[in-house]
């Protein structure tokens, strides 16, 4: 017997259809003897839905009302999934993130986990019930108010719920098989990775795969949970409970035997780049660049400065996520006279694309062959940075996939 949290996305309870499948996965692990807490998320496109009730009331609204409102959409689907467990005798109960309690802290939209307590779900267990829990939500216990772990945020229920418990797994079914080489959707010749080591994986999500939420691997690596993603889509009868499923374990990098120098691709199209022409170059400049965005909580990814000609003035190039585009540019306009240079030129249609290894530790030249490879194809490098397992480009984001499958072909990535 083992213990289990089987978490399951929007696109696998996206209707009544799928839940009843899902019911029927979840009846799988419990007639082979398991325990079983079950995370759900909304049905798939429910939480954009609710994000856009919000924006269409008001632009600047109450993030702790926000929180209210679209952590409605879990609320839903625990209770419907629970129904399709007892539908099929199965003893089941949803619980929601102020009932178990999953307590965070008061950051609404982006809230971390700060404790769960998992005495009741395994009293539960004792009592041969299944716990439906709504993911993506908890409660911030000093203000009794709902708060959400941001976009992508059930996967991070899943994984703190499974450390919380002592599950001997989480599983984390999907609609694709596995972590792919890359966004299979975008490259068909994507490969699927049978392990991945949570540091590799940790960097895949940060630069844009979207299929865990970075969170969700810093909690498995801290807490050494065994994190399986497989399909919710294939037919719980077809599985044969002796043989391990289709499916990409996320584990310690030393559980993986053999290292190719170069794991995976990730690309985010969610950038944007700012550079700032002739800055004078004297101390405190970056300073007085950096530090008003910092105070606005402006994220800047990529820097780039360069080495003045004339021992007078720079550029300096730096990029945001679309989303803080506006604001960045902004910030920066305010504190010209402080920064002191003479234009601001900016691009909206930019993207990263990275390649992730930690092979790349003992290999030299990785990168270069990248960017002979690009260069070949006619893509422009507008910046780079480079670190341990990993280096970035960022590239105008026409280019995206034809760089991405440069990329994936150069490294030998491809599916034979
Ligand atoms: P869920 O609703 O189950 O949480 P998501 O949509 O959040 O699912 O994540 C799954 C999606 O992630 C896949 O459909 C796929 O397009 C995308 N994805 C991006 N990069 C990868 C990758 N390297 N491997 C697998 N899937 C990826
Ligand atoms: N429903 C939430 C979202 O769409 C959380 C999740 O699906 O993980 O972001
Ligand atoms: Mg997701």
């Amino acid at each position: 017997m083992a213990r289990l949290v089987m978490k399951f996305g929007g696109s696998s309870v996206a209707d009544i259809d799928r839940i009843r499948n899902v019911a029927r996965h979840v009846k799988r692990e419990v007639d082979a003897g398991h325990e079983v807490a079950v995370v759900v998320s909304a049905m798939a496109g429910a939480t954009n839905q609710l994000v856009k009730f919000c924006r269409d009331i008001s632009v600047l609204h109450d993030q702790a009302e926000y929180d209210a409102v679209v952590a409605s959409g879990e609320q839903v689907t625990s209770g419907l999934l629970a129904i399709a467990l007892q539908a099929l005798g199965i003893p089941a109960r949803s619980w929601q993130g102020w009932q178990i309690p999953l307590e965070t802290s008061d950051q609404h939209g982006s809230a971390r986990i700060e404790g769960i307590e998992g005495g009741p779900l395994v009293a539960g267990f004792k009592a041969g019930q299944v716990a439906v829990v709504a993911g993506f939500q908890g409660i911030h216990p000093a203000s009794g108010r709902i708060t959400t772990l941001g976009r992508g945020g059930s996967d991070t229920s899943a994984v703190a719920l499974a450390a919380a418990i002592k599950a001997d797994r989480c599983d984390i079914y999907t609609d694709v098989d596995g972590v792919y080489t890359t966004d299979p959707r975008v490259v068909p010749k994507a490969r699927r990775l049978d392990k991945i080591a949570f540091e590799e994986m940790l960097e895949m999500a940060s630069l844009g795969a979207k299929v865990m939420q970075v969170r969700s691997i810093e909690l498995g690596m801290t807490h050494n949970v065994r994190i399986f993603v497989r399909s919710s889509f294939d037919k719980p009868e077809d599985i044969d409970p002796h043989r391990t499923p289709p499916g990409t374990l996320i584990c310690d990098e030393t559980e993986i035997m053999e290292h190719e120098v170069v794991t995976g691709i990730a690309f985010s199209r969610d950038e944007a780049q700012i550079s700032i022409r002739s800055v004078e170059d004297k101390p405190g400049v970056a300073a007085a660049i950096f530090g008003p965005l910092s105070d606005a909580n402006i994220n800047v990814d990529m820097i780039v400065q360069n080495v003045s000609a004339d021992g007078k003035t720079t550029d300096l190039t730096f990029t945001v996520t679309a989303a803080d585009f506006e604001r960045a540019k902004d910030t920066i306009e305010k504190a010209r006279s402080a920064i002191g240079f003479a234009r601001l030129d900016t691009a909206a249609e930019v993207s990263k694309v990275s390649v992730i290894g930690v092979g790349m530790r003992s290999h030299a030249g990785v990168a270069a062959s990248a960017f002979r490879a690009l260069a070949e194809r006619g893509v422009n490098i507008r910046a780079i940075t480079t670190s341990e397992i990993k280096f970035s480009l960022l590239i105008d984001a026409a280019f995206t996939e034809l760089a991405v499958r440069t990329l994936h072909t150069l490294y030998g990535l491809d599916k034979a």
